[in-house]
């Protein structure tokens, strides 16, 4: 049966080509795609090769390996895989989140503007500013979820747009076609797409040049591994991002990649209930007299509603919510939780939940991210459960 699957043939190519197996549908290939079982022994599952370096068959001829920084089969074999999922032709598998979007910003020479959605990763935030400092590029910050004040400020300067959609931790919802078609030829848009994943939102298809994601959050889903991944179509950006990777060599190692070609066999599954359990969360909490607001790209009130139903399939599993009171009450809620455990981090099987104030978002926290702000990243528990939860804490809460 799987011989009739078209999977496209690039045996030959580099690490980061990938076929497009355009033929079969989302879940078909987060199992199938490039990984065949193994032409010697029959394995299934795509086997986890450690060897850093390989046997040529003469000095200076063409191989398809030779040094593991460069490209070895087991991530080689995620790349092309999430490459399918995300519908682009080039991925490259970093060692987190934060080393793809570094890799990125490589793109930038001195001088160079960057327009950057103000609501971002603490971490992203942190690392704009450091390359201010050091690489000279110049960054500016905007509402991307607002068109009119955005059209204002794409002039031909700007060399990157830097989105994130949904945002974190507002969970904002930028319209990715809309900034594509009204930005200038020569910027390239980046969606760092970690809150959505393939199975949500396609940036690709919307017109964006690079999608990023923290492999780390959904597409991990298990808190057991550190990953980013970047896809694109673009040939020029394969051989700069060649370059930087075997020169910089910020890889994912061959056990990390194993972890996420397995994690994505159940991406979709896991994320729609992931979905379906922060709908019910968010329902829950709208009608909770202590909880002054709630913020989810699925719920009818959210202000960006009508974009998110256009472009995502789905609206992710993160919900933030304003408590009433302020930092005392936040504090004293997260810590009444028995679930839900207090840490960083999301997209993941178990519930999580946090303060972006004093945890993730402390020294870049615009003035949106206030006291009584808690980030809830939820899991698949029963959802019952989640919600019996959430009660008991808000009951525990002195206001
Ligand atoms: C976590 C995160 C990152 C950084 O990824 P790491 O894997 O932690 O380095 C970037 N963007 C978003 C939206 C994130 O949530």
């Amino acid at each position: 049966m799987r011989g009739s699957v078209n999977w496209g043939k690039n045996s030959d190519k580099t690490s980061i080509e990938a076929g497009r197996g355009e033929s079969v549908k989302f879940q078909t290939k987060a199992i199938h795609s490039h990984q065949k079982p193994d032409k010697e022994t029959g394995a299934v599952v795509t086997p986890i090769v450690t060897t850093t370096t390989f046997a040529v068959k003469e000095p200076g001829a063409p191989a398809e390996y030779d040094y593991a920084r460069v490209s070895t089969p087991t991530r080689k074999a995620l790349e092309q895989c999430f490459a399918d999922l995300e519908g682009g032709k080039r991925c490259l598998a970093l060692a987190s989140g934060c080393s793809a979007m570094h890799l990125i910003l490589q793109l930038l020479n001195p001088g160079d503007l960057v327009l950057a959605e103000e609501d971002l990763y603490g971490g992203t935030h942190r690392l704009l500013k450091h390359l201010e400092k050091v690489q000279k590029i110049r960054v500016k910050n905007v509402d991307f979820s607002n068109l009119s004040q955005v059209k204002k400020s794409l002039s031909n300067e700007v060399k990157m747009i830097w989105l994130e959609s949904p945002t974190n931790p507002l969970l904002k919802v930028c319209d990715i076609s809309a900034i594509a078609g009204a930005k200038p030829k020569e910027a390239l848009l980046v969606v760092d797409s970690t809150f959505a994943s393939p199975y949500f939102q396609r940036p690709l298809d919307l017109g964006a040049d690079i999608v990023i994601h923290s492999a780390t959050k959904y597409i991990g889903g298990h808190s057991d591994c550190l990953a980013g991944l970047i896809v694109f179509n673009k040939e020029d950006l394969k051989e700069k991002f060649v370059f930087f990777n075997k020169t910089i060599g910020p890889v994912l190692s061959p056990f990390d990649s194993y972890l996420l070609l397995r994690s994505l066999k159940t991406l979709s599954l896991r994320m729609e209930r992931h979905e379906q359990n922060a709908l019910q969360t968010a329902y829950f909490l709208e009608e909770q007299a202590r909880v002054e607001k709630v913020l989810h790209p699925g719920l009818s009130s959210h202000p960006n509603y009508a974009t998110a139903k256009k472009q995502m399939t789905g609206f992710g599993g993160v919900l933030s919510f304003f408590i009433q009171g302020g930092q005392k009450q936040a504090i004293s809620f997260l810590k009444s939780l028995r679930i839900f455990t207090l840490a960083e981090s999301l997209g993941a099987v178990e519930s999580l939940a946090e303060h972006p104030l004093t945890m993730t978002h402390g020294s870049h926290a615009s003035p949106s991210i206030t006291e009584n702000l808690i980030r809830l990243s939820v899991g698949l528990e029963d959802i019952e459960d989640i919600k019996e939860d959430l009660k008991q804490a808000l009951n525990r809460t002195r206001f």
